[in-house]
């Protein structure tokens, strides 16, 4: 059985969730509502800027918990693929800044080319920014996503990939991101949260729910409890591999952004201790 929910403590918001808010108004709020944990979306340092950003951040109570997000180093030519690395150096400087301890790796993939040649290149772009990542202090998160995003969004599609990239990688400074979203449906998920904590490597928890029938492939995510994801059961995995991070809500939707969002944010609020 596991325990519900009885305060703030673990839960985090993605920016992104908030979208319409802006970056000052979303971390007002979330203070004011007694939200514990932020992420912050690469588009709010390039909207601020990163010493804005890192200064706002610096001056809350609120805990960074990651920066999101780097990755897609898939390419059929050697030139982008490069590219995606010093970009991604970039990155791991601009989480640094902003104080976020983890930057989040949607890895890519290329359609030009197969599915294992672009994990490939997903393995050597990580392993080329590790030294990087130790400098600054920020860990890398592997974000296994849903298959349908196979073609262009990350050739990792489930937590196994995941699981195996980082144990042959083999840093403390690369992990995984696990995001009910994406991963709910894998009859491997319980083992494979089990694996992930027994390697050390499960390093965030990202929650929303999957709605039936979505709308969007990309921005008709659920609120906790409006769609077919066992949250609770997924949690208690999570828990029982050994995380005791952050629950960070992450919702794109078109629906809630269109939405009243101090409305939206207490439908947040009320519905992860109901539901997560
Ligand atoms: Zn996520």
């Amino acid at each position: 059985m596991v325990e519900p929910i009885k305060d703030l403590s673990r839960l985090c918001i993605h920016t992104i969730t908030t979208k319409p808010w802006g970056f000052e108004k979303a971390l007002e709020e979330y203070v004011a509502h007694g939200v514990q944990g932020i992420s912050v979306w690469q588009n709010v340092v390039a909207e601020l800027g990163v010493n804005k950003v890192g200064d706002l951040l610096a001056a809350s109570p609120i805990e960074v918990v990651s920066y999101v997000r780097g990755g897609f180093f898939p390419a059929t030519t050697e030139t982008k693929r490069n590219q995606a690395i010093d970009d991604n150096k970039k990155l791991i400087e601009e989480a640094a800044a902003i104080h976020a301890p983890l930057l989040v790796l949607v890895c890519g993939a290329d359609p030009g080319q197969s599915l294992e040649d672009s994990r490939n290149q997903i393995q050597d772009g990580i392993e080329a920014l590790i030294p990087t990542a130790m400098e600054m202090d920020v860990r890398l998160a592997i974000e296994p996503l849903h298959p349908m995003y196979a073609d262009t969004r990350s050739a990792i599609n489930t937590l196994a990939q995941a699981n195996t990239m980082a144990e042959s990688i083999q840093s403390g400074f690369v992990g995984i991101a696990v995001d009910v979203y994406h991963l709910w449906w894998d009859q491997l998920l319980e083992q494979e949260i089990k694996r992930c904590g027994e390697n050390d490597n499960l390093f965030a928890y990202h929650i929303c729910d999957w709605k039936v029938h979505p709308e969007d492939m990309l921005n008709d995510r659920g609120l906790m409890g409006e769609g077919c994801i066992d949250l609770k059961k997924i949690r208690g995995w999570v828990e029982k591999a050994g995380f005791n991070g952050f629950h960070e809500v992450e919702i794109f939707s078109n629906k809630y952004w269109q939405m009243d969002q101090l409305e939206f944010l207490n439908k947040i609020i009320t519905n992860y201790q109901k539901y997560s």
